[in-house]
């Protein structure tokens, strides 16, 4: 069953159409990819989903449900969490307070603090690191932050922006797989990589953007060896 569907969907930045007419759908339990130059409109679609953008024309749908006109803090209530491009965590606050920040849509705070001890289960490297300063972490430990603040909220539908940029292929291969793990814990993905390899790797399906358009989809396994890909994602 479809949880996240993406219909005609078309988001300007001013005069600049950055996704124009993308139609794509997520089922419950997969893991899709997202692949394409830089500029291609993957972040602007991410964002459109979590409705960060308002999108010119198109709907999107999740779980059936019309979402389009949805403000954000609404978005993170009914299930869609992101992990930005960047990590974009609180430099000056300690880890618990920027997992804390997660689950602002939360009204249990007991429930709260037993999910951010859940958290250290899984990512021990925070746990060890609780009062720490988020801005001193390396940029593994600051992007398995990211995905466990987005974690917080008890997601259905993660939305993981470029989590492996900037990092040493071995953490790289850490992040991929938690991704894999948060998947076959339940958890639907949608992600945008550069690392289209290993992205289609660790993915049930890929799209693959072009100038906001989308111009190919299919199963990841099928398309890991499609030149049409490296020819997309080096931008034609
Ligand atoms: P990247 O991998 O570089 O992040 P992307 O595929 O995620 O690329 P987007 O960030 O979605 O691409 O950008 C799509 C287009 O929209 C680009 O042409 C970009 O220059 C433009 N764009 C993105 N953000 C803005 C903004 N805030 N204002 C104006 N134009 C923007």
């Amino acid at each position: 069953m479809a949880l996240l569907e993406i219909e005609d969907l078309s988001v300007n930045y001013g005069a600049i159409q950055a996704v124009r007419g993308l139609t794509l759908e997520v089922n419950e339990g997969e893991v899709v990819t997202l692949i394409g130059a830089n500029g291609a409109g993957k972040t602007t679609t991410l964002r459109a989903v979590s409705r960060i953008l308002r999108p010119v024309t198109g709907r999107i749908l999740f779980g059936g449900r019309d979402i389009t006109r949805l403000p954000p803090a609404e978005a993170v209530k009914i299930g869609i969490a992101q992990s930005p491009e960047g990590r974009q965590v609180l430099a000056r606050q300690s880890i618990q307070d920027n997992l804390e920040l997660g689950a602002f849509t939360r009204s249990s705070r007991a429930e709260m603090r037993a999910d951010i001890e859940k958290m250290f289960g899984r990512f021990p490297r925070l746990g060890e690191r609780r009062t720490q300063l988020a801005g001193t972490l390396s940029g593994g430990e600051q992007q398995m932050l990211a995905i466990a603040r987005a974690l917080m909220s008890r997601p259905k539908l993660l939305l993981l922006d470029e989590p492996s940029l900037g990092l040493a292929p071995i953490i790289v291969r850490e992040i991929f797989a938690i991704v894999r793990e948060l998947n076959e814990q339940g958890v639907t993905i949608l992600l945008v990589e550069q690392n289209a390899k290993l992205a289609m790797q660790s993915s049930h399906r890929t799209y693959v953007l072009e100038a906001g358009q989308m111009t190919f989809n299919g199963n990841s396994a099928d398309l890991v060896s499609d030149e049409r890909v490296l020819h997309a994602y080096l931008g034609g």
